[in-house]
């Protein structure tokens, strides 16, 4: 079933807090819901798709355009008396469900996505990840509307094109054009712990930690663990909207990591990936450029994660766009990096 509403208040569906209203929208159930929509021509004006609205920031607190919002939070079982059981979960499920349903299993795959906001549908698009895991080490198959030609297609997670918080979903030229329906992830029964991430084993109160104790933990024990790390670290949106992390990490090359330092005459905190370029902390270069205590309006870096703009109290889409656009200009001026915006400006 369709439900249309015209000039409707979205505030409520972002995690920013920003009052937010767009010209129409359409909450829909199913694929055939979503071919009613391309029969009516819904798709040859602008449109957005919406999943959790944790990712977005609507510029001008207006969008005149359609959003297009799931609430197919289904949840199908496959193979569960196998080694690795499958889980195909509607685009609305809210990750974080999937996250609790998969460890509550005892199933390894997702339990380091744990704790991040918005729907499934939203991860798929931006490979969501945190503590060494990403979106795409656990799908295996999208089922996407194609809104140009009005049909659905199943689509293999390593077709997308997956990346550091990009996907084929990213690209310019595929800009709207699918709408992702369901994600089918795979996951497994014996033990995939994966502590890449060093807080993490401390969280679980290890200094170091030998392969037969992270083999006899369960993935309960490590989504409790991301839960309490992500807890102290990171703004709850109930309390103070956000859309996380608002940049990406920036990666350069070896060469480029050696004129920073000659430039800043600092040593920017990153790590090494596998192909030699370095990525890095753009929380690190946000706050050695002195943008800690800066604010626009009622926008705000979170003080223990100043990698994340908060609305501190009645911000407008424009206060953190401009308060964005401030802290990128002096960590380019003090180190000569730009930073991307991981969060998308809806205008
Ligand atoms: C407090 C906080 C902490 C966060 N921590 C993390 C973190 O640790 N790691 C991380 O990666 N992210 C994090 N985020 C960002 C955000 O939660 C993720 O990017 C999330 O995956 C976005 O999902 P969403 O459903 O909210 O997407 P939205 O914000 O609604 O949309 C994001 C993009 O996906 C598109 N989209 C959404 N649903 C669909 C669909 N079904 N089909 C096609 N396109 C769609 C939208 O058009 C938009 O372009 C955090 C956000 C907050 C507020």
């Amino acid at each position: 079933m369709i439900k249309q509403s015209e000039n409707a208040d979205i505030t409520s569906l972002t995690t920013f807090g920003i009052t937010a209203g767009c010209g129409s929208l359409f909450e829909y159930d199913t694929d055939s819901d979503l071919a009613a929509l391309h029969s009516q021509g819904v798709f040859r004006r602008p449109y957005i798709t919406l999943g959790g609205g944790s990712n977005l920031l609507f510029v001008n607190g207006f969008y005149p355009g359609a959003v297009i919002t799931s609430r197919n939070d289904s949840v199908t079982w496959r193979g569960l008396d196998t080694d690795f059981p499958l889980m195909e979960c509607g685009a609305a499920l809210q990750l974080d469900r999937a996250c609790s349903l998969a460890a509550e299993a005892g199933l390894w795959g997702l339990e380091n996505l744990s704790g991040i906001p918005g729907s499934v549908g939203g991860a798929a698009v931006q490979n969501a990840g945190a503590y060494g895991a990403e979106f795409a080490d656990a799908a295996v198959t999208l089922k996407v509307f194609d809104t140009r030609t009005g049909q659905t297609a199943e689509m293999p997670a390593a077709n997308c094109g997956y990346g550091y918080r990009t996907s084929i979903f990213k690209a310019p030229e595929n800009s709207g054009r699918y709408i992702i329906t369901a994600v089918t992830f795979r996951l497994s029964r014996p033990c995939r712990a994966n502590l890449s991430y060093r807080g993490l084993t401390e969280a679980l109160g290890y200094d170091e930690i030998t392969a037969e104790a992270a083999s006899a933990l369960t993935p309960r024990q490590i989504r409790t663990a991301v839960l309490a790390v992500r807890d102290r670290k990171l703004p709850d949106p109930s309390k103070a909207g956000s859309a996380g992390s608002f940049f990406k990490n920036p990666v350069v090359s070896a060469d480029e990591y050696q004129q920073i330092i000659c430039l800043s005459g600092m040593e920017p905190s990153g790590h090494r990936l596998p192909d030699g370029s370095i990525k890095l902390s753009a929380a690190w270069l946000i706050d050695k450029a002195g943008c800690k205590t800066l604010t626009c309006g009622g926008a705000a870096l979170w003080p223990s994660q100043p990698l994340v703009l908060v609305n501190a109290s009645g911000a407008t889409g424009a206060d953190v766009a401009t308060l964005a656009a401030e802290v990128s200009a002096r960590v380019r001026q003090r180190f000569g990096v730009t930073l991307t915006p991981e969060v998308i400006y809806i205008r």
